[in-house]
């Protein structure tokens, strides 16, 4: 691991991040739900901003942007292609397989289609690192908003194919939450029973749940199990397609 990243909390359970290149001072934020908090983080730790990367259109991670970019003029803004004319003011319009650089560091783009049509996730390869945004959540996913639900299970399974040892960084500490749903689901499944006690362990303390890594995802987030008789038998679809049971426990879990 050469790079630093530093998470912080923004809004009410928004998370924006850092990500530092001491090689070469390079700093990049992971979307700006808020510039308060951006702006101390970056000022603690005596950063220069010089990239924002943007994940998906939602105000909710887009609004601090203006307000950084006063205080850090020559940043330059990251985003998806397909979403240009939602984020207006993007410098660079990415897409699958592009790098997004901050300095020595390359972040490659992945398109996670889902919670919004233009949405992307950002891994850093050799750094195993991924910025998911409102994708994959630790225990849970995003709602999804702008295509059908199929296309979103398409979405999780590119990330589920990074390495196990990623660390996935999420656009929301949802995770308690997505753990009552998850126990609801898959309640004799023993990862993911002692994932919540540890995050109750953590919530009681104010700390954060993530990042998560993906192999502990794999073994205990419902919406990446959509393969596991487990679960397909829980929602009584068994020997059913995988996307067909994703989007039963997403609209599920939408009503519970
Ligand atoms: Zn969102």
């Amino acid at each position: 691991m050469t790079m630093s990243i530093h998470q912080y909390l923004c809004l009410t359970d928004n998370y924006g991040a850092l990500v530092h290149d001491p090689a070469t001072g390079a700093t990049a934020c992971v979307d700006v739900p808020e510039a308060g908090p951006t702006l101390a983080a970056l000022r603690e730790r005596d950063w220069n901003l010089t990239d924002i990367l943007i994940t998906h259109h939602h105000a909710d991670h887009i609004q601090g942007v203006p307000d950084v970019k006063v205080k850090f003029p020559k940043a330059k803004i990251w985003g998806p292609a397909k979403d240009a004319a939602r984020i207006p003011f993007l410098d660079h319009e990415v897409k699958e397989g592009d790098m997004a650089r901050v300095g020595s560091l390359g972040a490659k783009v992945i398109e996670t289609p889902g919670h919004t049509l233009g949405h992307i996730a950002y891994y850093f390869d050799g750094e195993e690192a991924a910025f998911c945004g409102d994708t994959l959540f630790s225990l849970g996913c995003g709602r999804v908003f702008e295509t059908p639900l199929a296309v979103m299970w398409s979405s999780l399974m590119k990330l589920a194919a990074l390495p196990g040892e990623t660390q996935v960084y999420c656009g929301h500490e949802y995770t308690e939450a997505n753990g009552r749903f998850a126990a609801s689901v898959e309640p004799g499944n023993p990862v993911l029973k002692a994932r919540i006690e540890e995050v109750a362990r953590l919530r009681a303390g104010r700390r954060p749940t993530v990042p998560t890594t993906l192999a502990a995802e794999l073994a205990a987030n419902p919406f990446l199990r959509a393969e596991e008789p487990a679960i397909q038998a829980a929602v009584g679809m068994a020997g059913t397609h995988p996307a067909a049971v994703f989007a039963e426990l997403r609209t599920r879990k939408d009503r519970f």
